[in-house]
């Protein structure tokens, strides 16, 4: 078998509303298209690209028939293939996201939840980066989530009190979760992260030859709970891999691309990066 890597020419759809305000900045809404073009699964990613296009719809149909008021800031809509699409937007658009309020990024939010004993989750942005605008998300949530379930104090005004049904698909109640951040998906480029991972260059030293045949592996279970609390470690799903793909040449962000390659689950790119940083105090590693 060959293979290679080559250039090609990257199109990312994007469609903008019109603020007030052109000097106000932008709020980006996206849903990555695909993972590579193998990879276009009906909820994984069709299902955010269709959602933030009937926002589009909606939320322009509203102000172009003057039922709400135009915004002020432009709303931006962005299909993109993940990562390998939006890293490369992001870089070239660096003025505008310097001026961007925030990136509501959506996948795989086609689920149906109650057969699937799961959530709706909102991933708030990372410590390193807060944002009010995780709490008000979160409120809105809570409120969806109160008027569209049973409660037991409100038994009397009939169930749901605000109930959201849409025309097709499910009528459950809104299960909803609110988690920290977690990575995986478009909003980490967003966060900046990939731009790190991207120039963090790790190159193994002497001492993982020294500790012998995956003597290292002892090295890492001792590493102390201070570390490996303050770098947490998600999901990833294989770290004997990681540690042979540190050569000096890969980028923490190339790794995850290798590593993903390799397996059919997906890599989170903070908890590779965290892994590294406990490379990096086990002196297995330098960057
Ligand atoms: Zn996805």
């Amino acid at each position: 078998m060959e293979s290679a890597l080559r250039d090609y020419e990257l199109q990312d759809p994007t469609a903008v509303i019109y603020g007030t305000d052109r000097d106000a900045g932008e709020v980006i809404f996206s849903a990555h298209l695909f993972e590579g073009y193998t990879k276009q699964g009906a909820n994984d990613n069709i299902s955010g690209s269709v959602v933030i296009l009937d926002v589009a719809r909606t939320l322009n149909t509203l102000i172009e028939e003057g039922r709400i008021p135009r915004p002020k800031r432009n709303i931006r809509f962005l299909w993109i293939p993940e990562f390998s699409g939006t890293g490369p937007w992001v870089n070239a658009h660096k003025e505008l996201m310097g001026n961007t309020l925030c990136n509501i990024n959506l996948d795989m939010v086609g689920l149906h939840l109650s057969k699937s004993h799961s959530f709706f989750c909102l991933m708030r942005t990372t410590f390193g980066n807060p944002h009010y605008l995780n709490d008000v998300m979160e409120h809105y949530y809570s409120y969806v989530g109160e008027t569209n379930r049973e409660m037991i104090h409100n038994r009397r005004a009939g169930g749901f009190t605000k109930r959201i049904v849409p025309p097709s698909g499910s009528d459950d109640p809104f299960y909803y979760k609110i988690d920290p951040h977690y990575g995986s998906s478009d909003h980490e480029v967003f966060n900046d992260l990939e731009k790190r991972a991207s120039s963090l260059v790790p190159r193994q030293t002497v001492k993982v030859k020294e500790a012998g045949y995956q003597g290292h592996s002892r090295i890492i279970r001792e590493l102390p709970s201070e570390i490996t609390d303050r770098y947490p470690v998600i999901s990833l799903y294989d770290t004997r891999e990681l540690s042979r793909l540190v050569n000096g040449k890969h980028s923490a962000l190339d790794i995850k691309k290798l590593l993903d390659t390799q397996s059919t689950s997906e890599s989170d790119l903070q908890s590779i990066m965290n892994y590294l940083e406990w490379l990096k105090y086990a002196g297995l590693i330098e960057m």
